[in-house]
């Protein structure tokens, strides 16, 4: 297979004017360095060595400062638009030359991650297009992305949001690995990816999937984010987010801690957060933890809750964080109960499972799902059985908080100092 990235670089740049108003967007200086070179230079280290730019708007700069991409070990040609074509438009012009499989970065974000990783997710989903996304911490102004249960795309919900609408915290990072044939989806003339031919795509039954990861990529599309980005270049922070680096988590458990415990919550309405628990994991989200929910939730195994409605409630738990500009990088729930004999309930979750807390189950695939560093991570629950699936799992230590207590979370948070 012919490893490929396709490059659009043919934005404007007009909201970073200030900074720099005469070079295209992916030309601006990062720490000493053109953007885009990031890229080439991630694409290199994982054997993509062919690369095409899209490029418009000043594009000549990018080929003076990059040419054939000799100097960089990488074959690079360009597509020039002699007019705007939106970030998808100008692909079935280069239809002859692109790969059967191939990345899309935009030239103006910041970015590394573990490109073998995410394009082998793609083909094992066998998915027509595979989308990076992410939680960030402003969901209720960002265009969010819903998902069933196998990490497939299901719907694109765009801003500006309903204020009753509860979603999954996940976002659209602008970083794709895509199929040949989604070209022929794209419409003659200028053509957004996000709004147009990802919907297109979905509407037509391709398969879009979820690559959801907290790896680094961020645009630098405003004077602010660009010195937000920039400093966590020079701080190395950017490059250690990559999956190949283990990362430390707290591990939390959601009713009583979270959310108020009532018993066998299974409604949506039921759910509400426990004062300062936004302000735990916010606090978990600045450290560069990450914060990882591992929930028992027998009332599906009880038959009192669809898979759907637990989504439901997630959704909402999701969405009062995001308020408060907090998010979780996952969640992880047990649907079992070991004990069989109830009229109404789903047999085939009744088993002894390994991942029911107190054992350790949830834990170790969120391990190896985010590559966790255990030794570094903690686990903090309101029962016996929370700290001794902590334990099992071999985190650092395990914390006791009382059940529904206020600010207990954000208490047991601060201590640890992360
Ligand atoms: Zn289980």
């Amino acid at each position: 297979m012919q490893a490929q990235v396709v490059i659009i670089a043919g934005g404007k740049g007009t909201r970073i004017a200030s900074i720099a108003s005469d070079i295209p967007k992916s030309m601006i200086p990062i720490a000493g360095k053109p953007v885009v070179e990031y890229q080439i230079e991630l694409a290199k280290r994982y054997g993509y060595k062919n690369i095409l730019f899209m490029i418009g708007h000043l594009g000549d700069q990018i080929k003076r400062y990059f040419g054939n991409g000799e100097k960089w070990g990488v074959n690079i040609e360009y597509y020039l638009e002699d007019a705007p074509m939106g970030t998808a438009g100008a692909l079935p012009f280069v239809k002859e030359i692109l790969a059967e499989t191939f990345f899309v970065f935009y030239g103006d974000t910041i970015m590394d991650f573990d490109m073998t990783e995410m394009m082998k997710f793609h083909v094992e989903h066998e998915a027509s297009a595979t989308l990076f996304l992410h939680p960030n911490d402003h969901p209720y102004d960002s265009d969010l992305v819903e998902t069933d249960f196998n990490g497939i795309i299901k719907k694109f919900i765009f801003k500006p949001h309903d204020e009753l609408l509860m979603y999954r915290n996940l976002v659209n990072a602008a970083l794709y690995v895509m199929d040949k044939k989604c070209i022929d989806y794209i419409p003659e003339g200028k053509c957004a990816m996000e709004k147009e031919l990802f919907p297109r795509l979905l509407d037509a039954n391709e398969k879009l999937a979820a690559y959801v990861s907290p790896e680094y990529i961020k645009d630098m599309g405003t004077p602010d984010r660009w010195e937000h980005v920039t400093a966590d270049v020079v701080s190395g922070k950017v490059k250690r987010l990559n999956r190949k680096y283990k990362r430390p988590a707290v591990f939390l458990d959601r009713d009583g801690v979270i959310s108020k415990e009532i018993d066998l919550l299974h409604k949506v309405e039921q759910l509400e957060l426990i004062d300062g628990a936004a302000d735990a994991i916010s606090l978990i989200n600045k450290s560069g933890y990450l914060a990882i929910v591992v929930t028992n939730q027998p009332v599906i195994a009880r038959n009192l809750c669809s898979f759907e409605e637990l989504q439901n409630i997630h959704n909402r738990m999701e969405t009062l964080l995001g308020e408060k500009h907090a998010y979780l990088d996952s969640i992880y729930f047990c649907p079992h109960h070991p004990d069989k004999g109830y009229p109404e309930e789903r047999v085939e979750y009744k088993i002894d499972c390994n991942c029911r807390k107190p054992k350790p189950g949830m834990l170790l695939k969120a391990a190896e799902d985010f590559n966790i560093d255990m030794s570094e991570s903690f686990m903090i629950g309101d029962r016996p059985q929370d700290i001794q699936a902590g334990n099992s799992a071999n985190v650092k230590s395990s914390i006791l908080i009382e059940t529904n207590v206020p600010n207990a979370l954000l208490n047991a948070v601060k201590e640890l100092a992360l």
